[in-house]
């Protein structure tokens, strides 16, 4: 089973839009969406939910008013500002706390409860492109690494039980620990970048987490027209990058109109722009077999 990752340094680049036309060219796939923090695969994929489930991670203090005396020491010791005050009432702001579980350790009556906490949902879909893997957490929530390790273990459950061969995903942007999380053992890695400085920057750390994790990776600058003289630089970088150079994209206002439509490129101009994404997907294709291959055989 190959596993294809979009990623990039930074969120606008285009990944998402990428990721949905690649789905479209994919044969099976299983779609997942690990950009967490900020998902939108789901917008132009159209999934229809088949499973749901709660997804809870780490804890969180809430006081029991009816067994607290007042006594003020969790309000104290909370380093983070969690424990409010309101008269001679004390209770916890959930959004603040970090669940290191100090004031309930304290505590002289035993007042805190100290529950796990719901982050959020994930979701088992039907696309018309495959099954989609994806989630939503819930407001302010800091787990986005542990998500995404667990949307991984369902797009392989599922891929072992229903013999699909390639999970493709829409990786978060940036070398967070969400984007840690999505890299290890993946098959390859596709990097997409923006021809401006920054973009290059950001390709630079991108690449070297890639190189950490022993992950190939290749880089596809999208709307390369727009500056030729950067991209040209940014493909330069490729080889003491250790990076693959898988092409280029032209800027073209119809992946703004695809999205708009909540379509992928491919579906909404089959030629010019869909064709130059095809092109690119069976290079990309093609480098995922040969990663997947034992060393000798290279
Ligand atoms: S430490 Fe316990 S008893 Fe004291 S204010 Fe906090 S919850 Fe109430
Ligand atoms: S668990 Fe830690 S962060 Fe949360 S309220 Fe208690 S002391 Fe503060």
């Amino acid at each position: 089973m190959h596993e294809i990752l979009i990623i990039s340094g930074k969120g606008g680049t285009g990944k998402t839009s990428l990721t949905a036309a690649f789905a479209r060219l994919a044969r099976r796939p299983i779609i997942c969406d690990l950009d967490v923090d900020a998902p939108d695969l789901h917008l132009l994929l159209n999934p229809k939910p088949q499973q749901t489930e709660m997804f809870w991670s780490g804890r969180e203090a809430r006081i029991l008013q009816e067994n607290c005396d007042a006594c003020g020491d969790c309000f104290q010791r909370c380093q983070f500002g969690a424990i409010k005050k309101s008269g001679q009432r004390f209770w916890v702001d959930p959004l603040r706390c970090e669940g290191c579980g100090v004031c309930k350790h304290f505590c002289p009556v035993g007042a805190i409860a100290f529950e796990q906490k719901l982050c959020g949902e994930w979701y088992r879909s039907h696309t018309d492109l495959g099954p989609m893997v994806h989630a939503q957490l819930g407001p302010a929530q800091e787990n986005s690494g542990r998500m995404v390790t667990l949307l991984r273990e369902q797009a392989k459950r599922l891929a072992d039980m229903e013999r699909f061969d390639l999970i493709l995903s829409d990786g978060p942007p940036g070398i967070g620990c969400p984007v840690i999380s999505s890299l290890a053992n993946v098959t390859l890695a596709i990097v997409v970048t923006e021809p401006t400085p920054s973009g290059r920057h950001d390709l630079e750390r991108v690449a070297e987490l890639c190189r950490h994790f022993k992950v190939p990776a290749g880089i596809v600058v999208n709307k390369w027209d727009l500056n030729p003289a950067q991209t040209a630089k940014i493909e330069a970088l490729a080889p003491q990058q250790k990076l693959q150079r898988f092409g280029r994209i032209n800027f073209d206002p119809a992946f703004t109109d695809a999205m708009v439509q909540r379509q992928s490129i491919g579906a909404y101009q089959p030629r010019g722009l869909g064709k130059q994404v095809a092109a690119l997907w069976d290079r990309i294709l093609a480098a995922a077999l040969k990663a997947h291959q034992p060393e000798a055989v290279r």
